[in-house]
């Protein structure tokens, strides 16, 4: 009990310190970011579960935080993480709160890709198991939360978005899209290691890199792609080319942030 009464301290604490720091902004809502602070350095460092999934778990001044994806489907209301601190085990509670996400209508000029047939249905079951393993990683420890931009350029579209194509609803937008020229050169966002290269359904041509400890990120519908699977990338490295392969109404980038398995609103870590 004493324990959660601290955290929440921590938390107020956390969201003025942040502001001068490179440290992605605490959003606790569906879709975002919460970041709790769970005990001192000097202490073992806390394996966290949310939802039976590995929570990350970064060391920050003289404390070990937790970075908890809310998924965009979690209703507000009270959550709770599973946290094994070496010699006890504790429940913490959290609240998300309610946020409202835009619906952005899009008209999509390949049906197939609205209404998929039966040969494109059996492949995009495929590729969301694959999805849902390279997002859900957990591999040693964090290289860097201090993230850059992936490409300069307007955003075109937030992160979610509930969408409606073709005037039927759909999943919401699960990453930020920004607006480019095609053959624009993408940078990755944080060292990390290539986990995956090839071309998705939806996606596209897409790369992920595993930044270590359970931060993944993702970028589609490149026109180019620079990088070999295994291959280890630093901050800036030229991953692929901005293109509109996949479901795309136009050259634009498609970066998604995963954290303990969930896609969570990219923006928070710029
Ligand atoms: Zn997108």
């Amino acid at each position: 009990m004493f324990r959660a009464i601290k955290t929440l301290i921590g938390l107020t604490l956390l969201a003025s310190a942040c502001a001068t720091q490179a440290f992605p902004t605490q959003q606790a809502v569906p879709g975002g970011l919460l970041i709790l602070a769970l005990t001192s350095q000097n202490e073992p460092k806390p394996v966290v579960y949310y939802a039976g999934a590995r929570v990350t778990v970064v060391p920050e001044g003289n404390e070990w935080l937790a970075l908890v994806g809310i998924p965009l489907d979690t209703k507000p209301g009270m959550e709770q993480l599973e946290v094994n601190f070496g010699n006890t085990q504790q429940a913490l509670s959290f609240e998300v709160q309610a946020k409202h996400y835009r619906t952005q209508s899009l008209r999509i000029k390949d049906k197939n890709k609205v209404e998929p047939d039966e040969d494109s249905s059996e492949r995009i079951v495929q590729e969301m198991a694959l999805q849902k393993r390279l997002t859900s990683q957990y591999v040693g420890e964090v290289s860097s939360i201090d993230f850059i931009r992936p490409i300069a350029g307007r955003d075109s579209g937030r992160f979610g978005l509930r969408r409606i194509l073709n005037g039927q609803p759909r999943q919401p937008h699960s990453g930020m899209d920004i607006a480019a020229a095609t053959g624009t050169p993408v940078k990755v966002v944080a060292p990390g290691r290539v986990i995956h290269t090839g071309n998705l359904f939806f996606s596209g041509n897409v790369v992920y890199v595993d930044h270590g400890g359970g931060l993944i990120s993702m970028y589609a519908h490149l026109s180019q792609i620079n990088v070999k699977n295994g291959e280890f990338l630093e901050q800036g490295d030229y991953l692929g080319s901005v293109g509109s392969t996949g479901r795309a109404t136009g050259p634009h980038l498609h970066w998604s942030v995963y954290l303990n398995g969930t896609a969570i609103n990219p923006a928070l870590f710029l």
